[in-house]
């Protein structure tokens, strides 16, 4: 291939753990000479990175997969890569389907793009790599894991894969079980961040909070907390996603004891009900989970949550729905990633008798998204004259856009150069998603 035709075009579905999975991907594209292209079109290679949480997610890939029909065959030797979860889910099945697929990569086979990538483009046949790997293996391929250049966000994988096995959910399945990695290999790759101008670091897993409970000569995910914390060039710390039944006291603990650990919470409810909380496996109460809500308060008052919810579980009632619209009351989320319930290969919900009529689910899910609007409308507000510390991410058509320590978007006219950078800001504006403001003292940078 010639060197100037060779580009990359990648589409991410899903979670951060897929942006950094696909981050993984470009770097090891990059080390074979590839670079970014700026569409589709001029590109010879389309990654796609997939998600099976939802339906939903799954039937978008395979409209995109038709549309990439024509792209194909618009120029010769043009690629169509599947990696991710509905690649590890649906294996040949989707070449079956979508025979013009050069290449499906399962999740555990994210590191060893290149080898297999190097493979179709030297054989011209079609493969499927979905290997499990062991805990060693995994680890051992971890190692090289690179930081994405400049970005002030880092994202870093510490744990993957899930052993609670909710009943709605497919990530045990598609991920597999939970593996962490060793401390020495993430602290050595968060440096790597710092050293290329990192401030935040972002923890990720999709048990994130049950790190290292499977390896004894490991650290708690609290004590890895504490290690990262004690990095000064660390300016905030992050995680996601956690699971509430892990928000032992030590957590907390930490929460008050850990300054750069940003006042956050990302803390998954998915319903309010502990009938529906039963049913689908999550092994805490309403009543636990508000626990730890009020815990969180105490040990920060400033701090605010976020959370995910699934309306129409098989079998809720109006009542039940009622029980998660108080949680929503009580709490205040910041954001609340909604959706409605949606039947996944090999979970038990899926067999679930379910006679709620999608009509009623819909009114549901469309009353507690209003209700959520109005809820972050009226907290937004309340910023107005307020000043908050924002890490500047990027800067888009003359305008600074960042996070406040409690994980709200600010934006604000500003100097490119300070991105990177955390300044003050006057919030003088707001809609229900995202504070406005001006920057106090631009050019001197303030601490967290
Ligand atoms: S804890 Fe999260 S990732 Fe694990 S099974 Fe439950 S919802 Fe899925």
């Amino acid at each position: 291939m010639d060197e100037e035709k060779k580009k990359y075009w990648v589409e991410v579905f899903g979670c951060q753990m897929n942006i950094r999975d696909s981050q993984i991907i470009e770097s090891q594209l990059k080390r074979m000479g590839y670079t970014p292209a700026r569409t589709p079109e001029e590109s010879d290679l389309y990654y796609i990175q997939t998600c099976s949480v939802r339906e939903k997610a799954e039937h978008k890939l395979y409209s995109l997969l038709g549309s990439l029909k024509k792209w194909k065959k618009e120029s010769h030797g043009r690629k169509v890569v599947v990696g991710g979860c509905v690649a590890q889910q649906e294996r040949e099945r989707i070449l079956e389907k979508a025979p013009h697929v050069d290449l499906v990569l399962g999740t555990h086979e994210t590191r060893n793009f290149q080898e297999h990538f190097s493979q179709i483009l030297t054989s011209g046949t079609p493969l499927v790599r979905v290997k499990w790997h062991t805990y060693d293996e995994l680890n051992r391929l971890s190692l090289a894991d690179e930081p994405k250049e400049g970005s002030p966000v880092a994202y870093v994988t510490i744990q993957e894969g899930c052993d609670e096995f909710c009943t709605f959910c497919v990530v045990p399945f598609t991920r597999g079980r939970e593996i962490s990695r060793p401390p020495e290999t993430i602290l050595e790759e968060i440096k790597r961040h710092l050293s290329k101008g990192a401030k935040e670091i972002v923890l990720l897993g999709q048990n994130v909070n049950a790190y290292g409970k499977k390896n004894q000569s490991f650290p708690t995910f609290v004590e890895l907390l504490y290690q990262i914390g004690e990095l000064k060039e660390v300016k905030r710390i992050r995680f996601t996603s956690p699971h509430p039944k892990y928000y032992g006291p030590d957590l907390i603990q930490a929460y008050r004891e850990i300054p750069t650990l940003t006042p956050q919470a990302h803390l998954p409810l998915q319903s309010g009900s502990n009938e529906v909380l039963k049913r689908m496996n999550r092994g805490y109460t309403k009543e636990e989970y508000l626990h730890i809500v009020e815990e969180l308060k105490k040990a920060r008052p400033e701090i605010q949550f976020s959370t995910d919810i699934i309306v129409g579980f098989p079998g809720e009632t109006e009542e039940d729905f009622q029980e998660t619209m108080e949680v929503i009351e009580k709490v205040r989320f910041s954001q609340v990633y909604s959706f409605l319930f949606s039947p996944r290969p090999f979970t038990k919900a899926r067999l679930f008798p379910d006679p709620v009529p999608e009509t009623v689910k819909r009114q549901w899910l469309y009353h507690l998204q209003k209700r959520q609007e109005e809820i972050q409308e009226e907290d937004h507000r309340k910023s107005i004259g307020t000043t908050v510390e924002v890490l500047w991410e990027v800067h888009e058509k003359g305008v600074l856009k960042g996070r406040s320590p409690q994980g709200r978007v600010v934006h604000a006219q500003g100097d490119p150069a300070l991105v990177g950078e955390i300044t003050s800001v006057l919030i003088d504006r707001t809609t229900p998603y995202a504070l406005y403001g001006k920057i106090l003292h631009p050019s001197v940078p303030s601490l967290l």
